[in-house]
């Protein structure tokens, strides 16, 4: 039994359980008790890596960074997730999440949005299955995400404004869940980090899990060896980070490395570093660390990289952090925006806001000229060209 991976109970060490409210209960127990058994069906299995390869182009290349190698003095692949249909990771997951809930019977598909990423990849694997989706997004994150809430409606979505609260994605959250709530039986509700009640963390991290598959059958291929030294990649709720982790997790000799964003600073009162500043608490309905106040009110967070944009982090990661297993990297907007226009320079790839954290961790750590270090490149950078394009009249040509 892995230290690292989900318990009997839902727990990861302290993190996890499925803390939700009883309206909520049987939806998210019809989930537990089947989501094995489905996802472990031949015919699922099938089915999902059918469409990985041919819909969502698997296996996405593991490619030598031959001028970052020589520029940082060790041996830098890139695992190519930006290359994935739709342009980064999420669609892994929203594609398994799919394919089980037809298996659950579920007619229609809810998700929430914060940046629309996940929309964009839920409304693309609704339209491959014919699905009614409909996806909840704040008012506010509408008028600043404007084209993936078009890609959304040209995708076959229906976009459902969040007009609460702040009008973002905490209240597009609570808006799912209520509607939820209110379709329990024709519905599924596809949430896209490792977030969340159990089994989501576990399911999400088991579907993105085919990135470590492959870098290691990669691995070998090319270095005759199926470890690396030492793996890194962003964390926002840590999705692509536990798939690029999880075939290593037991395995302690390869080191695994988190990107949190810091925003303008760790002690700024403007940042997402959560394992920097969060106490152990409740969030979307699981134990995990949070950014809160003293009396458990959760803060706002802030990065310039919507996808980290996140006031937590997936309970798998808080045991990762609290057990040492992972070390977590505190990078600002600065740092962050520094490393994106220095990878679109040196390797030709413009990285998404949210990677460049990753590739900013190679300005902290030294490593050996012989040692293989991975960086998981989980999208691409198009959706971002309008903030680093800003980024640099603000700032002059870096
Ligand atoms: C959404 C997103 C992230 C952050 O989500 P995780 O669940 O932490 O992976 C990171 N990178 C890209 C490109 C994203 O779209």
């Amino acid at each position: 039994m892995s230290a690292f991976q989900v318990n009997q109970h839902g727990y990861y060490g302290q993190f996890g359980g499925a803390f939700i409210p009883e309206m909520l209960y049987p939806n998210v127990e019809e989930l537990r008790e089947r989501y094995l058994d489905i996802i472990s069906e031949p015919s699922f299995q099938a089915e999902f890596w059918q469409l990985l390869r041919d819909y969502v182009g698997r296996p996405t290349p593991l490619y030598f960074a031959k001028r970052l190698s020589e520029q940082y003095g060790t041996k830098v692949y890139l695992k190519r997730e930006d290359l994935c249909h739709t342009g980064a990771h999420k669609v892994n997951n929203t594609l398994g999440q799919i394919l089980l809930a037809k298996r659950l019977g579920k007619q229609k598909i809810i998700a929430e949005t914060g940046a629309g990423q996940h929309g964009v990849a839920t409304a693309t694997v609704c339209a491959l299955m014919g699905m009614e989706c409909i996806v909840y997004m704040g008012s506010v994150d509408i008028e600043r995400q404007q084209p993936n809430v078009q890609r959304m409606r040209m995708l076959g979505a229906e976009v459902r404004p969040a007009t609460s609260g702040s009008q973002t994605l905490k209240d597009a959250t609570n808006e799912a869940m209520r509607h939820w709530i209110n379709h329990p039986e024709d519905t599924h509700y596809i949430i896209g980090s490792v977030v969340g009640p159990h089994p989501y963390p576990d399911m999400v991290g088991r579907f993105q899990s085919v990135i470590s598959q492959e870098i290691k059958s990669q691995l070998m291929e090319k270095e005759g060896r199926e470890l690396p030294d030492a793996v890194l990649a962003c964390v926002g709720g840590g999705s692509n980070a536990m798939g690029a982790f999880y075939h290593f997790l037991d395995h302690p000799e390869v080191k695994l490395m988190a990107a949190e964003a810091a925003g303008l600073g760790v002690n700024s009162g403007k940042s997402a570093a959560t394992t920097a500043l969060g106490k152990p608490g409740i969030l979307h309905g699981s134990r995990t660390i949070l950014m809160q106040t003293p009396d458990g009110q959760v803060v706002e967070p802030h990065s310039i990289s919507a996808g980290l944009d996140y006031p937590g982090i997936g309970p798998v990661h808080a045991h990762l952090f609290d057990s040492g297993r992972a070390t977590f990297f505190y990078v600002t907007d600065d740092e962050a925006m520094e490393a994106g226009f220095m990878v679109s320079k040196v390797e030709g790839i413009i990285p998404a806001i949210e990677t460049a954290h990753a590739f900013s961790i190679l300005d902290k750590v030294k490593f050996g000229p012989e040692e293989i270090v991975v960086i998981n490149l989980s999208g691409r950078g198009d959706k971002d060209l309008n903030t680093y394009m800003k980024y640099q009249q603000e700032h002059g040509v870096i």
